[in-house]
């Protein structure tokens, strides 16, 4: 099983990845944790794909493909993964079907949160400068030790730039899965576990094993609100 999530900056992709990894027991693939490993190693490469994140800029299609390529390589992957970040474009998406070929089921969920809410959280967003992890909210300190700042992108000009860029390049995708039947849009706002489990029940029923209702209804006919 494989799940796909996308969703604008800010809509709680890398924490559902997270979290519905562990449930499946399969890796969360993050190209963003990635990509900012790859900086903080300050590889060449790392260094210049610095630049284009702070600009809130997307990475080629060739290096993010190459970079996925490699890491579904891995044997951890064969069970399956959760991608976040990954497509972005409808480029990577035609890239992602030729790389996912043969791995079983993939699910597409779409994480949908209003603009506002979004601006609002990435902007407030403190992750630890040393271990990555976004911070509780009210903690001075991360659980690690590490001090908390904000993402270089999380400033406001580059969160409108990630926006604009998310809905030109990006919102393309949900047209993309939607016409194959691969895509479930979720509510972003609600509660993370609530997201977490709409997910999963997304999952399941993508699967044919939507849960037998609990409840009978009585027909239709006899209720006392139709005439
Ligand atoms: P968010 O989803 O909050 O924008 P990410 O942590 O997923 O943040 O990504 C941070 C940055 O990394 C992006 O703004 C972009 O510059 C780069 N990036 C990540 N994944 C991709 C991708 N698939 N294609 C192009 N650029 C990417």
């Amino acid at each position: 099983m494989n799940l796909i999530l996308i969703g604008p900056p800010g809509s709680g992709k890398g924490t559902q990845a997270v979290r519905l990894a562990q449930a499946m027991s399969v890796p969360a693939i993050s190209t963003g944790d990635i990509l900012r490993k790859a900086v903080q190693d300050g590889s060449p490469a790392g260094r210049a794909a610095k630049a284009v994140m702070d600009r809130g800029e997307l990475i080629s299609d060739e290096m993010m493909t190459d970079i996925v390529s490699a890491r579904l390589d891995e044997a951890d992957t064969r069970p399956g993964c959760v991608l976040d970040g990954f497509p972005r474009t409808v480029n990577q998406a035609v890239a992602l079907d030729r790389l996912m070929d043969g791995r079983g089921h993939v699910v597409v969920a779409e994480l949908v949160v209003p603009e506002a809410a979004l601006i609002r959280r990435l902007t407030m967003r403190r992750v630890c400068r040393r271990c990555g992890i976004n911070a509780q909210p009210e903690s001075p300190a991360c659980r690690c030790g590490g001090s908390l700042v904000s993402r270089a992108d999380d400033r406001e000009d580059v969160v409108r730039e990630r926006l604009r860029v998310y809905e030109c390049a990006t919102r393309p995708l949900a047209e993309f899965y939607g016409a194959r039947r691969m895509l479930h849009a979720i509510d972003g706002t609600l509660a993370p576990r609530l997201v977490t489990a709409r997910i999963m029940n997304a999952i399941d029923a993508s699967l044919g094993l939507e849960l037998q209702p609990t409840t009978v209804c009585k027909p239709a006919s006899a209720s006392p609100w139709r005439a």
